[in-house]
């Protein structure tokens, strides 16, 4: 599975190839192919620490998305059995009410 990763130059987001080799040179987890070459251009190099930060953050990304697709399959069978209840009784004092309204 290939990790996504978010730019912090220009904060885009970019796919790099699982092996985080480029067919011109090894990946960043820092930058986006774009803003790499712009950065290596100047002489910058990227920053040991944020590119670890950066991976684990992708990788993190990566295992959320992987555990989606089994929460989402599970969920039918917790689903109440019972129908919702009117709209009139749901905006009652105990009905549930948005915290942003
Ligand atoms: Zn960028």
């Amino acid at each position: 599975m290939r990790l996504v990763f978010e730019c912090v130059e220009c904060g885009g987001h970019y796919l790099p190839p699982e092996g985080m080799v480029y067919p011109d040179g090894p990946a960043s987890p820092v930058w986006c192919t774009a803003c790499q070459r712009a950065k290596h251009a100047a002489g910058v190099r990227e920053d040991p620490l944020l590119a670890r930060v950066a991976l684990a953050a992708a990788r993190a990304a990566l295992a959320r998305r992987a555990a989606e697709p089994a929460e989402l399959a599970a969920r039918p069978d917790v689903r109440p059995s019972r129908p919702p209840l009117s709209r009139r009784a749901r905006s009652g004092p105990g009905g549930v009410r948005s915290k942003l309204g």
